[in-house]
């Protein structure tokens, strides 16, 4: 009953925001993935999309302009991951704010060496525990098979794949398994991929994804989501294994 209620609410919100198709198109023609969902996959995915915007709230960092193209971009962006598994993965946050270029986060942070820094690094994208996910539009704008140091990269499938990963137990590169898959064997895989490109960045060889994916399991899912959706053939000829996993976490074969 809540649950066709809710949908109802949603239908006439979704009808009031007005959005057309040929917008949600103009919107997405820059991003060469969309050309992988034809059919009856682009229809639902773009009918995600509205339902996305209507659920969620957007707003702009600092005197930034956002504009409904730029919403319909990062919507989209954000539904690829869970086209097949459904918009409710998403239920664990509600606000995404956008920044022009790279944020400053308003907050103290403790480097290794012990010293509390009161002056941030910028950042490209960020997903709090429960709260808010931010981006930057210039990172947004920055997707494709090469654009981290020569490896592929989304911000934000990098940002809510994170939230998938904070489903289960925290952000801890394992989020919820579906009940044909095995959480033993994800984490045996995951473990023996993460040793493998640990040993090749420290033997300075080529890694098959970005170096950040390497600061820790968590980030080790998401540089990996996003490369399995920016760079599937590459993946999956070099971590097949973890190209498998994805394939059943994601129900989706980019390759
Ligand atoms: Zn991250």
């Amino acid at each position: 009953m809540l649950k066709r209620l809710r949908r109802w609410l949603e239908d006439r919100r979704i009808k009031k925001m007005g959005f057309t198709a040929s917008e949600w198109e103009s919107a997405v023609s820059d991003w060469p993935v969309i050309a992988r969902y034809q059919g009856a996959e682009r229809d639902a995915l773009r009918a995600m999309t509205f339902r996305f915007l209507a659920r969620k709230n957007f707003s702009a960092g600092g005197d930034f302009q956002l504009t409904d193209a730029m919403c319909l971009k990062v919507a989209t962006m954000a539904c690829v991951p869970v086209l097949q598994l459904g918009l409710d993965w998403y239920d664990n946050f509600y606000s995404i704010i956008i920044y022009g270029d790279d944020f400053v986060p308003n907050r103290v942070y403790r480097t290794d060496d012990g010293v509390v820094h009161t002056n941030n690094p910028g950042l490209s994208g960020e997903a709090w525990l429960r709260g808010p996910l931010i981006l930057s539009w210039q990172s947004v704008c920055q997707t494709g098979p090469d654009v981290r140091h020569g490896k592929a990269g989304n911000v934000v499938i990098h940002e809510f794949a994170h939230k998938l990963d904070m489903l289960r137990d925290g952000a801890n590169g394992a989020p919820p398994m579906h009940p044909d898959m095995k959480p033993g064997e994800w984490h045996d895989i995951f473990s023996a991929a993460w040793e493998r490109l640990q040993s090749d960045s420290n033997h300075h060889r080529a890694l098959p994804l970005d170096g950040y994916s390497l600061t820790s399991p968590a980030e080790f899912f998401a540089v990996c989501s996003e490369t399995f959706f920016e760079d599937p053939d590459n993946m999956k000829a070099q971590l097949p294994d973890v190209y498998r996993l994805l394939c059943q976490f994601y129900r989706q074969q980019p390759a």
